[in-house]
């Protein structure tokens, strides 16, 4: 969420891998911040003037950052070739989400950039909370609510990053996560409202705790960072072993329709070459047949289609 400390938690972390001589690639997403507190690879205001898609479009704050991205999105295949390029100078890429993370999560160009990553490296999610302000039971449980929404929306190994632990400690966090009469106790005690639908609610968040990755830091005097690289290597496992091969099906399954639709483009204009040759239709049916029982005999058909083209 805005606030979180995500831009300051990526800063500290670059100086963190910097001093152990493994500089990380780093990457602005963020088209509306007016200063960036670190060195970056890749910085999406060096191609997509905010103030001027504001301008130019008429839009609020949100609509731009949505439509900055969405013009970035369209060049997207350009950064991960860029991090391609260097992949094996970097251990790690870190990648900057715009303030307000719900345009990014929610856009149809949020989704293609982690897609683009996604297919493309061991993608993490850090979900960073603020931690000093999350300690009332409500608030802690919607901002849950908000990361398990992430999760699903993403649907990539997850680490939740409760930040600002140098203002208040996470213990509390960790222990209504595991414990889940000491949240409604806590839920309780904060309020006299405590519905079927908020029990309810917790009791599907227990489903979501489990097996969640869950670290405390400060992206302010640098605690936890060690830890965090541990659950960031964990997640990128988790990342090789279960979402990888999702993604490869994914792919393959994407690259198929578009062969099939490439052909059956192809063999529309075959048809209309026919026709316009003045070869009896029938054949042109019969052409078009074969290819609807052969889809996976593509090599045949396109070579038909371009000795016929
Ligand atoms: P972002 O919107 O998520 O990128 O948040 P920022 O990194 O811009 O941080 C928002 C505010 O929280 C700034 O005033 C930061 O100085 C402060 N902040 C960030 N991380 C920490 C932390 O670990 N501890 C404390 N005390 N403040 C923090
Ligand atoms: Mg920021």
């Amino acid at each position: 969420m805005a606030g979180s400390g995500k831009t300051t938690l990526v800063q500290r972390l670059t100086a963190h891998l910097h001093a152990k001589e493994s500089a990380p690639y780093v990457i602005n997403l963020d088209p509306a911040v007016h200063k960036v507190p670190f060195p970056t690879n890749i910085d999406i205001r060096d191609t997509v003037d905010y103030k001027e898609v504001m301008r130019q479009y008429g839009l609020g704050p949100n609509g731009a950052i949505v439509t900055s991205l969405n013009l970035f999105a369209t060049r997207f295949d350009q950064v991960v070739a860029f991090v391609e390029k260097r992949r094996h100078d970097h251990a790690h890429v870190l990648i900057d989400t715009p303030g307000q993370i719900e345009v990014f999560t929610w856009s149809a160009s949020g989704a293609i950039i982690t897609e683009a990553l996604a297919s493309s490296f061991p993608c993490v999610v850090a979900y960073v909370m603020d931690t000093s302000r999350s300690a009332s039971p409500v608030t802690f449980m919607s901002n849950m609510l908000y990361a398990c929404s992430i999760l699903y929306r993403t649907r990539l190994p997850f680490v939740v990053v409760m930040n600002k632990t140098d203002v208040l400690d996470h213990g509390f966090a960790v222990e209504w996560m595991r414990d889940f009469e000491a949240f409604q106790d806590a839920l309780s005690r904060e309020t006299s409202y405590v519905s079927n639908l908020t029990r309810s609610m917790s009791l599907v968040l227990d489903e979501f705790y489990a097996g969640l990755r869950v670290v405390g830091v400060s992206a302010v005097t640098g605690s936890g960072l060690d830890e965090l690289l541990v659950r960031v290597a964990e997640a990128a496992e988790e990342y090789e072993t279960e979402y990888r091969p999702e993604y490869e099906r994914l792919r393959q399954e994407r690259a198929d329709t578009q062969s099939r639709e490439l052909q059956r483009g192809k063999l529309d204009g075959l048809t209309k070459a026919m026709r316009a040759a003045n070869v009896s239709t029938s054949a042109a049916t019969a052409a078009e047949e074969e290819a609807d029982f052969d889809d996976d005999d593509d090599e045949e058909v396109d070579s038909d289609v371009d000795d016929m083209l």
